[in-house]
């Protein structure tokens, strides 16, 4: 990145007071920004080193006593200079310094801006930017380790080896345009077209693993349905307490939203009552109603409530009609008072509970996960958590699948090519580097037979 680009800086830690907050700047001043508000010359600081000291006031007074770090160009985490400031973690404190740091010449940072230097001075490749964005709002150890490999640079390393075998491809291409007869003594049809299915057939897996990675990042949704007094709202409150100690809040939602977050087993789950929705005035109602049935559908599995101690009703009967092509595990509620015999209904998955006394709760726990886990078979292979990653790898996998057909019905090799650079472009722009017209030639040229 050039040196004129200007130095940024904010509190690097959550708003809100706390022990430690984290101020950052990076940029070319960082140090001379940073310097005047220290007790102590930072230009005199080894990097990567904390040196205790005064974050002092315009007026020299003392504002706090904190640590100092300075880490110096190209060794930081934006590949510039950069310097952060340990002080206590009083919310006003920390603005205090950061306005501090401001009047001194440093701009405020915008969302991201310092993982977008690091992106941008070559720290990490696109992919991998993404991944911290990813690790910081993981909810599961699945989400966290999936981020990390990510940040390590697994799907990078991914989408290079499909890069490098489709770039042998393009230049077996290239050598059948410029030298007909050796190229195709390179490789035949034949071996072409299987080489580029084999790619295809990964990229393929990558697309589909976005299921997969999209229930790890974000978990399941669970639906809580039933007509009202069968004690849905009883079970969501008992479920959410025995696993207060791991319940998280989703962002955007409150509690009287009736959404919550649960952990089980290390897999996170969005608990969804549809109860609580209904019970204001008709225009509410009609949304609620909406955003109800939406919830049921979008749901990957159905908490059916019924009363055990009571036959069905109608409003029974009607919601068996409604759910009949869900994901459901019937839940025969209060099961702790007298029951009456129970009606038959279609679904295959049923258990007693009792949202009062707490029977078959722990039942319920090791249910759910049974029910979905099994669908998610998790192994060790890398799974697709942007949507954008999915989006240009089916780009590209319609781009491959044009030249693959083109090459069954022998279309000329110069409108392959064409296709074939789109398609590494498209994989290109998962890690943010566009190979360009000169790369592929560098490339080719290796390639070219003999001359
Ligand atoms: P909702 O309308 O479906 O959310 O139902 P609530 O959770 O508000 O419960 C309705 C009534 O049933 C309340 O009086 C609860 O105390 C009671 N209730 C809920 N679950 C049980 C249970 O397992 N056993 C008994 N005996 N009562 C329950």
């Amino acid at each position: 990145m050039n040196s004129k680009q200007s130095t940024i800086a904010a509190i690097a830690t959550p708003p809100g007071d706390g022990g430690v907050a984290i101020i950052r700047l990076s940029g070319s001043e960082a140090v001379a920004f940073a310097n005047p508000i220290f007790s102590k010359n930072i230009l005199q600081f080894e990097s990567h080193k904390l040196y205790l000291g005064s974050i002092l006031n315009s007026d020299q007074t003392v504002l706090d006593q904190g640590m100092l770090v300075v880490m110096k160009a190209p060794h930081s985490y934006t590949g510039e200079e950069v310097v952060e400031i340990h002080c206590h973690g009083g919310h006003f404190l920390s603005k205090k310094i950061l306005k501090r740091v401001l009047d001194l010449g440093a701009q405020i940072a915008k969302p991201g801006e310092f993982t977008e230097r690091a992106f941008l001075n070559g720290k990490m490749d696109l992919s991998q930017a993404e991944a911290v964005q990813t690790l910081i709002s993981a909810k599961n150890d699945y989400a966290l380790k999936s981020a990390t490999e990510q940040l390590d640079g697994s799907l990078s390393k991914k989408i290079k080896t499909l890069q490098k075998d489709l770039i042998e491809s393009a230049a077996v291409l290239e050598a059948w345009v410029d030298f007909p007869e050796e190229g195709i003594e390179y490789m035949s049809l034949q071996e072409l077209t299987h080489a580029l299915q084999s790619v295809q057939n990964e990229m393929k897996a990558l697309i589909e693993s976005y299921e997969h990675g999209r229930i790890l990042h974000l978990g399941f949704t669970l639906c809580l349905v039933g007509k009202p007094n069968v004690g849905k709202s009883s079970l969501m409150n008992a479920l959410l307490k025995k696993e207060r100690a791991l319940v998280t809040p989703i962002a955007g939602t409150t509690r009287d939203t009736l959404e919550e977050a649960l952990l089980i087993e290390g897999i996170s789950y969005r608990l969804i009552d549809t109860a609580g929705i209904r019970q204001t005035d008709e225009l509410v109602e009609k949304m609620g109603i909406e955003r109800a049935s939406k919830s049921i559908q979008e749901a990957d599995l159905i908490l059916f409530v019924l009363d055990s101690s009571a036959p069905l009703t109608q409003e029974d009967k009607d919601l068996i009609t409604k759910l009949k092509d869900q994901k459901v595990l019937v839940l025969w509620n209060k099961s702790d008072l007298k029951q009456v015999k129970q009606e038959e209904h279609p679904f295959k998955e049923t258990l007693q509970i009792s949202a009062q006394s707490g029977n078959g709760l722990d039942l319920l726990y090791r249910r759910i996960p049974e029910l979905l886990m099994g669908e998610l078979n998790l192994t060790d292979q890398i799974y697709l958590t942007e949507i954008r990653h999915k989006n240009a790898l089916e780009e590209a996998n319609k781009l491959l699948e044009n030249v693959i057909c083109g090459l069954q019905k022998e279309a000329s090799p110069e409108w392959l090519t064409f296709d074939l650079k789109s398609c590494l472009r498209s994989l290109s722009s998962i890690i943010g580097m566009d190979i360009t017209e000169n790369i592929l030639s560098s490339i080719f040229s290796k390639f070219c037979i003999g001359k």
